[in-house]
């Protein structure tokens, strides 16, 4: 088969033509997202790898389906940017890597947790400039604080496990608890997890439910000065609300690592241009906001698991094999 990867950067490529060897596909790769100004690039091809920034609405998917795609791979976990009827109205199947490093995610939420609690960044450039004043620089231990996970689904366990370890108090939440989760936490209610932590974080999918999961009641029920965390999608978060709280000082900080805003800005390099986002301008400028650019999946174990997985789906729709990472919508 001809796949069209959209959205790859010279690292998919690599990773992915190296889980290709094994297989006999041909993979084209295509810096471009997908969207309805550059979806005619599948043309010739028969299936379609996208990622988490690529626009698969109704109007595209019904495009690729008129091109004769018949299976779209997402490299990926969160497939909130694709509109999943619309795919089963025009016939185009949808597999996604449901599982690759839950690791790598957690591991860089605790790696933003520590940067902006204890400034390291900012001791970085200043330590370069000759600077050794630790002022300014005082942080707190998170040992005996309160740890809230929103989310305890593969990445916000492994979160849990390791702010364990910190010696943290856990409290969880999730409409649909887990055994494992247990024995790393309190499941609570969500009013009390927010009103009772010291740091929040957002571990779970984005969907029409969890759409601005923070907002501003929810940030006003947050523990004054509390930490606020989210590598899972931007939209879980109302950025405006967010600033509000920044300002006021209810909100202490705000680590993240995805925005809702993102598309066309992350993954870019926009040094040379005038940033024409207005809300991540403003937040950009808070001392207490540390914003890093959708890459808490990027370790080499989560791309090699990515690439295979990928393939594996792809060379198994190819033979007319089951799809065992095919997602479906759910009925209404
Ligand atoms: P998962 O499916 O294993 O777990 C998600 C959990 O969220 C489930 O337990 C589910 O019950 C729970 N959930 C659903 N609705 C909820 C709600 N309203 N409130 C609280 N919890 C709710 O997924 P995962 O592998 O742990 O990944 C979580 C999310 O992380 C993904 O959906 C994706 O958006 C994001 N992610 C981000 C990156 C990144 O690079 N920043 C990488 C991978 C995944």
């Amino acid at each position: 088969m001809k796949i069209a990867c959209f959205s790859t950067k010279p690292y998919d490529e690599k990773f992915l033509s190296a889980a290709a060897e094994n297989f006999s596909h041909e993979m084209v790769f295509l810096e471009h997202r997908l969207d309805a100004s550059t979806v005619v690039l599948v043309d010739g091809c028969d299936a379609v790898c996208a990622f988490v920034n690529d626009t698969l609405d109704a109007s595209v998917l019904e495009k690729l389906s008129e091109f004769g795609i018949g299976l779209l791979a997402m490299r990926c976990a969160g497939i909130n940017n694709v509109d999943l009827d619309a795919a089963a109205k025009f016939g185009v199947r949808v597999v996604r890597v449901p599982r690759y490093s839950p690791y790598a995610v957690a591991e860089h939420t605790v790696g933003l947790i520590l940067t902006l609690n204890r400034k390291i960044h900012k001791a970085y450039n200043r330590v370069r400039e000759n600077n050794f004043s630790i002022d300014g620089f005082l942080g707190f231990d998170l040992h005996g604080r309160t740890f809230g996970v929103i989310g305890t689904g593969a990445i916000g366990r492994v979160l849990a496990r390791i702010m364990n370890g910190f010696g943290c108090r856990v409290l969880l939440y999730d409409p649909y608890p887990n055994e494992e989760a247990k024995q790393l936490g309190e499941y609570v209610a969500l009013e009390r997890l927010l009103a009772e932590s010291d740091l929040v974080s957002l571990q779970c999918p984005l969907t029409p439910e969890t759409h601005h999961l923070i907002n501003a009641d929810r940030l006003s029920k947050m523990k004054r000065g509390a930490m606020l965390v989210n590598t899972s999608r931007g939209g879980l978060v109302d950025t405006s609300a967010a600033i509000e709280g920044l300002k006021s000082g209810q909100l202490g900080g705000f680590a993240l690592d995805v925005y809702e805003e993102e598309s066309g800005v992350f993954f870019e390099d926009l040094s040379q241009e005038v940033m024409q986002d207005d809300v991540l301008s403003r937040l950009m400028t808070f001392p207490n906001v540390l914003i890093t650019s959708h890459q808490a999946f990027f370790t080499r174990e989560a791309l090699e698991t990515i690439a295979q997985t990928t393939l594996q789906s792809i060379d198994a729709f190819s033979r007319g094999e089951e799809l065992v990472n095919e997602v479906v919508a759910t009925p209404s």
